[in-house]
């Protein structure tokens, strides 16, 4: 079964945040809910440069997803390629909320995917 590899769950509530994500890093996040203790994933994203503020940003975003789990990152381009796999370990846009694949931002366009021609 595809893991995360991410640290949680954690109820997705701004106190909580500042509670066990270190601000000013780049990392991952999942959203989602818990459900017989296991946590299910419905979107998953990334911060190039503040996981914490870009957590804030999820709050109340999406009505089941209550909790969140993140890793960080040691540069936004391991982020991005971490995005990659769990965006396609967990099901792409069929499965998760997310509505596209992991876009690349402004100077990362030769970044790859290490998992589709995307
Ligand atoms: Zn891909």
């Amino acid at each position: 079964m595809a893991s995360l590899n991410m640290q949680g769950p954690y109820v997705l509530v701004p106190d909580k945040i500042d509670e066990v994500v270190p601000a000013k890093t780049p990392g991952n996040y999942a959203i989602g809910y818990v459900a017989d203790s296991d946590f299910i994933v419905r979107y998953v994203g990334r911060a190039s440069t503040d996981l914490n503020r870009e957590l804030k940003g999820m709050v109340y975003r999406l009505s089941d997803c209550l909790f969140f789990k993140f890793s960080m990152a040691k540069s936004s381009k391991e982020a991005f390629k971490k995005e990659c796999i769990n965006y396609h370990d967990f099901g792409g846009n069929t499965q998760l909320k997310n509505t596209g694949h992991p876009v690349r931002r402004n100077g990362e366009e030769d970044w790859k995917c290490p998992c589709c021609d995307v």
